[in-house]
């Protein structure tokens, strides 16, 4: 991993580090947009035919009831997948919150009261692996938020079936409907809606380039959808001193780069850690791990960015803003308090990833590319609105209408103003 020195390197050095290599959208645009075309004019029909274009099967039915799924899982699947839906809940419902009633004065009452997105679409990857984790993340924060309609879509194995561990998910979170669909098609399907897909208000979940372009073109089209996040290829940035265990460190920045090519795994180490034996527990990981040809290219693109204390540390994280922020430093909790910019935290020696990707509790929903600057990881409020409203008094309009008068007049807005003027004359004659 090539290695810099952080006192000295220039702004713009320190700048160009912290810029995500380029996501080049443009061609694969150009290939989604006659998806998305076929499935509005076509609907379930065209979904089906891009599924055994792309996925090799014809998903007959294309929409299951998750509960018509049999589960088959062993006993120690079922109970890792209940302790983790058990933490994931928990969390989550600590994020219920009072309606807001506010009397900002007398007569004047401010409510903000929050309600669910009515329908929902969670998007579960497909691709080598079955995702149940991503199923957890996206469908308890809306069961809980009380989402009407849950749309669940992730592509069909080649047996036409989708895993079981997602539909036990499903089943779980009441999820509505199962769409054995994926790629730009699913989204398009829940955006637009077909003869058998209710069409979804917002659409959640990570996927491939053409899961995330289609949520990108459907967001600012006529579809009127929302979208979770934007999305880019998932990182981590570990802060480490000389008393981090050098295996700890490695096996953390291998849980990343194990994900795909253009993962991030980044070192930032104080000038006392060592190094070399990190690096050396990094060889010998990864010429163990099952997924070492995705790993090994990842870690050609890392990088590792040597302090001088691990306050310049925090000072360059803060500034990369990353995804997901392991520290594992002797003072990981006086770091952590210094953390402006991050998607998710994890404190200290015994805390890698990982637990908070499968069964801690937080969300591994979370912003990338640099966006944990401005935007914050899927939580309860994703799945919700926030809708204010009011009600004045006689005194509260006749307090406060002179104010709103002068205002309106002052932007040259006369039924704003008279919609005030008429309520006072009516109140003085009285
Ligand atoms: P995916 O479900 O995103 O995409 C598979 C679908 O892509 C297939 O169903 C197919 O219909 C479609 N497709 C394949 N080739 C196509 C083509 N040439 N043209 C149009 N459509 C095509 O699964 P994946 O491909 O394995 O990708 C999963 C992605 O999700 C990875 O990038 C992974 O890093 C990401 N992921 C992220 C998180 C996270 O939380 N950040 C979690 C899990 C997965």
């Amino acid at each position: 991993m090539k290695t810099y020195t952080y006192n000295q390197l220039s702004d713009s050095e320190i700048e160009s580090l912290c810029r995500r290599p380029k996501m080049d959208f443009g061609s694969v645009f150009g290939q989604v947009q006659p998806i998305l075309d076929d499935i509005e004019s076509n609907g379930d029909q065209a979904i089906r035919e891009f599924t055994q274009k792309f996925d090799g099967v014809d998903p007959d039915p294309l929409v299951v009831d998750p509960n018509d799924i049999l589960i088959n899982l062993s006993d120690e699947i079922i109970s890792a997948l209940d302790r983790a839906m058990h933490n994931i809940s928990k969390f989550h419902q600590r994020q219920i919150s009072d309606d807001i009633e506010v009397e900002t004065q007398t007569g004047v009452d401010c409510r903000r009261v929050s309600k669910p997105i009515e329908k929902v679409g969670v998007y579960v990857p497909g691709g080598t692996a079955p995702l149940p984790s991503t199923a957890m993340m996206l469908c308890i924060p809306a069961m809980i938020a009380g989402c009407k309609t849950i749309v669940l879509a992730t592509p069909p194995g080649k047996d036409g079936a989708i895993p079981e561990s997602v539909a036990y998910v499903a089943q779980k979170t009441g999820v509505s409907k199962i769409v054995k669909a994926g790629g730009a098609q699913a989204i398009a399907g829940m955006a637009l809606g077909t003869e058998s897909i209710p069409k979804v208000d917002k659409i959640f979940g990570p996927g491939n380039q053409y899961v995330t372009a289609a949520k990108m073109m459907l967001q600012n089209s006529e579809a009127m959808i929302s979208i979770d996040m934007p999305a880019g290829p998932s990182e981590v940035l570990v802060i480490a001193d000389e008393t981090a265990d050098p295996e700890f460190v490695a096996i953390d920045l291998l849980s990343q780069a194990e994900h795909g090519a253009d993962s991030q795994a980044i070192l930032v180490a104080t000038k006392e850690t060592d190094i070399p034996a990190i690096s050396e527990a990094l060889e010998k990981q990864l010429a163990n791990l099952p997924r070492k040809e995705f790993a090994s290219k990842a870690i050609e693109n890392s990088f590792i960015v040597v302090v001088d204390h691990s306050r310049k540390a925090i000072q360059f994280s803060n500034r990369y803003a990353p995804e997901h922020l392991i520290i594992n430093t002797k003072d990981a909790d006086y770091l952590a308090d210094k953390v402006t910019n991050a998607g998710s935290v994890f404190i200290g020696p015994w805390t890698p990833e990982s637990m908070g990707d499968y069964a801690s509790g937080t969300n591994h929903t979370l912003p990338t590319y640099g966006y944990a600057r401005m935007y914050s990881g899927v939580s309860l409020s994703s799945f919700q609105k926030f809708i204010t409203m009011q009600k004045i008094s006689e005194k509260g309009l006749k307090d406060l209408g002179p104010t709103v008068e002068t205002l309106a007049k002052l932007e040259g807005l006369d039924a704003h103003k008279q919609a005030v003027s008429l309520r006072l004359k009516k109140l003085s004659e009285k």
